[in-house]
């Protein structure tokens, strides 16, 4: 089924105590397309400036990603520009540049719009709702967001929320989003603004899911060379959801699957700068992760 999102494409410029890279390729739809293709088409909804290179372009067609929502224009490409310290987990903005983002009006195009199931990247939620109004009945909503529009738009985010099935975001926005310090009580607070389910993303010490059904720990895997954590998050949530999508089933058991598989994808990300990692995976290469990730926590009762 093919899997509808909507984020950033965008042009990183990052810091980490291993090495840097400039103007590189990242952006929150850019990861989680990329994650997500190898489980299911993927339509993407965006908007790049005259600046963006056509090699980008014919990347993303290669993972076979749909580009018909993808805009054109006049103008600058998004940029965001980040630094890490030796604590890999927390990212520090340094600045922001919506550019073309700032006048984006997303118009789906007509074979977007029955799209079953649909995935709000981080991105200004007047644009997440802008775009959730154009599909006409979506089975689930996933959605994820950052302390720049937690900051910034707070209640148009809790607008969008009321109509998402699904929020994945890290525990500091979710301490963030709800003024909580504990993540249990958090996460009460956060399904009461809508989602029925919410993944809270802990970087290395991996992921707690909370829903109806109680709560599930996946461990991240344990990496010896951690290069850079930018877009763990939305690799993770393309691999999630890439999994839904792919089998359709929304039960505990294989939400608790997709969250495994999120994690595999985002150990390989966070391996080397940009996409390089994840441009071009062998699925077997997947298929053993994710079997090594049930031998970590697997364990026998007495
Ligand atoms: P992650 O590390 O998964 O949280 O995502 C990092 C990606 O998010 C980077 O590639 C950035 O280009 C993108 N990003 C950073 N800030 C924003 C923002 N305010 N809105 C949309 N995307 C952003």
């Amino acid at each position: 089924m093919a899997l509808l999102v909507v984020g950033s494409v965008a042009f990183d410029t990052v810091e980490t105590p291993f090495g840097q890279a400039q103007e590189v390729l990242g952006g929150s739809a850019t990861y989680f397309s990329t994650s997500a293709s190898y489980f299911t088409d993927v339509n993407l909804v965006a908007v790049v400036g005259d600046d963006f290179p056509e090699k980008h372009i014919n990347f993303l067609k290669m993972r076979n990603i749909n580009l018909d929502g993808l805009e054109r224009t006049g103008g600058k490409t998004f940029r965001w520009q980040g630094k890490y310290g030796y604590d890999l987990n927390e990212a520090q903005t340094l600045n922001t540049e919506l550019n073309v983002f700032e006048h984006f009006k997303p118009k789906l195009p007509e074979h977007y719009k029955g799209a079953d199931v649909v995935f709000l990247a981080n991105i200004d939620p007047d644009l997440q709702r802008e775009v959730l109004k154009q599909v006409n009945s979506p089975k689930i909503v996933a959605a994820d967001t950052m302390n720049f529009w937690i900051e910034s738009k707070r209640d148009s985010l809790i607008e969008t929320l009321k109509n998402v099935n699904i929020l994945l975001i890290n525990d500091g926005e979710a301490r963030q989003l709800t003024g909580e310090a504990n993540l249990v009580k958090a996460a009460r607070k956060i399904i009461s603004y809508g989602p029925s389910t919410l993944l809270i993303k802990r970087g290395e010490y991996g992921v707690t899911m909370f829903n109806e059904h109680g709560i599930f720990i996946a461990p991240a895997y344990p990496l010896e060379d951690v290069f850079d954590p930018t877009g763990a998050g939305d690799t993770f949530a393309g691999g999630f959801m890439g999994y839904l999508a792919n089998t359709m089933d929304f039960t505990d058991e294989t939400l608790r699957r997709a969250a495994v598989m999120g994690s595999v994808m985002a150990s390989y990300n966070v391996e080397d700068f940009s996409l390089n990692k994840i441009r071009d995976l062998d699925y077997k290469e997947i298929e053993t992760r994710f079997r090594e990730f049930k031998a970590l926590s697997h364990f026998e009762d007495i």
